[in-house]
């Protein structure tokens, strides 16, 4: 079974139940709702369509929508601008006659000074700013092509001092709350001030308490590579947003910046999705690059949670297939000895006891070449202290009582989840887990488990106990 996680974003090509369901038996742990399109009576559908498949099949998937946040674009154009290089441009968030004008949906001219990069759809057409008078921005073409509509736009160049949460994102927000997705992907994230806002409403609208859903930061501005330290103590999760991180810096630099995230998400266990391009050319040929294979198994080399899809399940020709390779692609890295931790590599946790027991747990179910790590958790905490150690042997097996934690835990590396009903002593804990492991034939007659929990039981993060046992 594989352990790295599968996150695959959904759209045209993959919103029927059917392909749903192929999506998760091929081996889709999250799915990922981009609000920037459709309409909340589409999402809603798509929602319910997602969560009935996943009871289907009896799988825990978890639901994440995406905020569009602050990603500038091009607006409304009747007819595609085909522009060549030396053309001269107009572009302004007001409404201007004229055959060389673009229209912004946002105000960007106080941002922008000359010599300035402007970078459209991905960097497939850049323009370089002369002058910027009366909210208008004269441009020249320095590299030409064909805009539409909605394109994406970057300036790599400029500080652009705008909240990463728009009036789009609040009222979406609010729908992607009442609706108990699962986790909340926020894009253009600049530093903490973003994130602390997102929270914020989170926590006033919730449904339930201690169920809020998880925070992805997505980190895909030099502002969020900067002060990434600071996001990674507030986010949930986060997300290596390749995409337009390659756009807004250079691509070299890319590679590793993603090292460097995954290595301080797994310092802090916090789940991490690596985005983006990952199988590309999925999205029209049945059969990725051979470049695009080892960016997967690199991903996974690199010890990251997740890797998602994109373009390749959300419109593309061959979703399902792309989902099939990617889990082949993980399935046989992971059983290289490339992807394993080095010793010593999480560091010194000193004044933590979770982490001393968690860490004394998997050198535990090491020395004693034990099948499984076996946890219950109230908050998710033991499963992800036990994740980060990327334990090779053994299997994570967490049982929980919380419906949102059994599908946060879907974006975790290797957790296998079930379901518990609370308990109210310690011995009812262990005696059900036990029941569980051998009534779901986790392990086998003989074999030995650590257990892993927290005495007494029913307070969160109160991790403090672990054991050998053997199975009956
Ligand atoms: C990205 O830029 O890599 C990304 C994940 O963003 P989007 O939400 O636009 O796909």
């Amino acid at each position: 079974m594989k352990k790295t996680k599968i996150v695959c974003t959904i759209g045209p090509a993959s919103q029927s139940a059917k392909i749903i369901k192929e999506l998760l038996i091929a081996g889709m742990d999250v799915a990922r709702l981009n609000l920037s399109h459709g309409d909340y009576a589409s999402h809603t559908k798509l929602i319910n369509t997602l969560r009935s498949q996943a009871r289907v099949l009896k799988k825990p998937l978890a639901l994440m929508a995406d905020l569009q946040g602050l990603k500038l674009r091009v607006g409304e154009i009747k007819d595609a601008l085909v522009l060549k290089k030396n053309d001269k441009v107009m572009l302004s968030y007001k409404k201007m006659p004229g055959k060389s004008f673009l229209p912004l949906q946002v105000d960007i001219s106080k941002f922008l000074k000359k010599e300035h990069r402007i970078l459209i759809d991905d960097g497939q057409v850049e323009l370089r700013v002369e002058k910027v008078a009366r909210g208008i921005i004269f441009a020249r073409v320095f590299v030409g092509g064909k805009i539409i509509s909605h394109k994406g736009l970057n300036l790599p160049d400029s500080k652009v001092s705008l909240s990463a949460l728009t009036d789009k994102d609040k009222k979406d927000l609010l729908f992607a709350l009442k609706m108990g997705v699962d986790m909340i992907a926020l894009s253009f994230v600049a530093g903490v001030k973003d994130l602390e806002t997102v929270k914020k409403i989170i926590y006033k609208n919730r449904l339930k308490k201690n169920e809020e859903p998880w925070l992805v930061a997505k980190i895909e501005r030099p502002e969020a590579v900067k002060n990434f330290d600071g996001i990674l103590k507030v986010a949930d999760a986060i997300m290596v947003a390749r995409g337009d991180l390659g756009v807004e810096m250079e691509p070299s630099q890319v590679p590793i910046i993603q090292k460097n995230i995954i290595k301080d998400c797994l310092r802090s266990a916090k789940p991490v999705i690596v985005a983006t391009q990952m199988l590309d050319s999925m999205i029209r040929n049945p059969r990725p690059t051979r470049a695009e294979v080892s960016d997967v198994a690199n991903a996974v080399v690199d010890h990251t949670d997740a890797v998602m899809l994109s373009g390749e399940t959300a419109n593309g020709k061959y979703p399902v297939e792309a989902v099939k390779m990617m889990a082949r692609i993980v399935a046989e890295t992971e059983v290289s000895p490339y992807d394993d931790l080095p010793a010593n590599f999480l560091g010194d946790d000193k004044h933590s006891v979770v982490a001393s027991v968690a860490n004394t747990a998997y050198r535990m179910a090491r020395e004693v070449g034990a099948k499984a790590l076996v946890g219950a958790t109230l908050s998710g905490l033991t499963a992800r202290m036990l994740a980060r150690q990327r334990p090779q042997e053994s299997d994570i097996i967490i049982f929980t009582n919380s419906t949102v934690v059994y599908r946060k835990m879907a974006l975790v590396w290797g957790v296998r989840q079930f379901l518990m009903p609370t308990c109210k002593t310690l011995d009812e804990l262990v005696n059900k887990s036990m029941a569980l492991v051998k009534k779901e034939k986790l392990v086998k007659k003989g074999e030995k488990i650590v257990l892993v929990t927290g005495s007494p039981v029913g307070i969160r993060e109160n991790l403090n106990l672990c054991e050998i046992r053997t199975i009956s």
